[in-house]
């Protein structure tokens, strides 16, 4: 009997801390992976369904994404409806009941992040508008990047209690990383408050909020809404009349009316990535901000926009 209690403690003994194995992440966004990454750090896998340089609206939904989904321990998404042309059905198909809305494993990362633009009435997606629920894009405040970790390392820490440690960690260094790059994108770009540019869809508001930007109008009449001849025109009128000369437009959009607008107003077109894999530089959350700011600094010193 006393050796069966002392080959019990053994066998306990052997077993590693992280006897669970990994936590299994997916996200709905690249932004997201990579807050995940930075929270969770060894102890996770993490993997995106969607690509940084896709329009995070609209996404093919391909068969192998309801195998990630399957395997998943957590579902972290964006939320606001953002994802709701796409997702649903492949969180249905997982058969995953961890990952339905309300299972154990999901994670709306929108819970407690500044949301901008809540409609004031009752607005649908029957409307044409693709922020029936606030704007979708909020991880573009580094504030809300902080906010979203938070979250993060919660339901990590609630799925995986003995890992709390490291997700705190992971949490702590992350915060301080922000911190420290907020006040370095808030200086460069503190000589242009009040900056005017127009963008091309509503993908930066909370960015401009946090970084002093004036969006004058929109290349999109409506989020999701295509351009119109009398909405261009419309919009060219309202540039030269403040004189705005940025333009600023996602990688994924059609730079054909954006273009037509530069010319008609002189001002530039530049292709800012709203997301983490927009284009090659933007590699984490951290690097997305660097640089889209300095793409935008060095935007308004060539154009000498106001
Ligand atoms: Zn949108």
């Amino acid at each position: 009997m006393k050796r069966a209690a002392w080959l019990v403690l053994a066998i306990l003994w052997s077993v590693p801390a992280g006897a669970q194995g990994k936590l299994n992440v997916v996200t709905t966004t690249e932004d997201l992976a990579s807050v995940a990454r930075e929270v969770g750090g060894d102890r996770i896998t993490v993997e995106a369904i969607a690509k940084g340089y896709q329009d995070p609206h609209f996404v093919e939904a391909k068969p192998s994404f309801i195998l990630k989904l399957q395997k998943a321990d957590v579902l972290i998404v964006v939320g606001r409806e953002l994802e709701i042309g796409w997702l649903p059905r492949l969180i249905e198909q997982s058969r995953n009941a961890k990952v339905q809305p309300g299972g154990e494993g999901y994670l709306d990362a929108s819970l407690h992040a500044t949301i901008l633009e809540m409609p004031a009435g009752q607005v649908t997606r029957a409307m044409g508008d693709l922020h029936p629920q606030g704007n979708p894009h909020y991880w573009l405040d580094p504030e809300n990047g902080k906010t979203i970790a938070k979250d993060i390392a919660a339901k990590f820490s609630e799925r995986r209690p003995n890992d709390r440690a490291s997700f705190d960690k992971g949490l702590a260094d992350f915060t301080a990383k922000v911190d420290a790059g907020e006040k370095r994108w808030l200086a460069e770009m503190a000589p242009y408050k009040g900056i005017k540019v127009v963008t091309y869809h509503r993908s930066f508001p909370n960015f401009a909020a946090r970084f002093g930007l004036d969006i004058v109008g929109y290349v999109e009449p409506k989020p999701g809404i295509p351009p119109s001849p009398q909405h261009t025109l419309d919009l060219i009128g309202e540039m030269k009349r403040q004189n705005v000369r940025l333009v600023l437009m996602e990688p994924y959009f059609d730079s054909k009316t954006p273009n037509a607008i530069g010319r008609a107003t002189g001002a530039e077109v530049i292709v800012l990535p709203p997301s983490v894999g927009g284009v090659k530089e933007t590699t984490d959350y951290i690097a997305l901000f660097d640089y889209d700011i300095k793409a935008l600094v060095d935007a308004i010193k060539r154009t000498g926009a106001k």
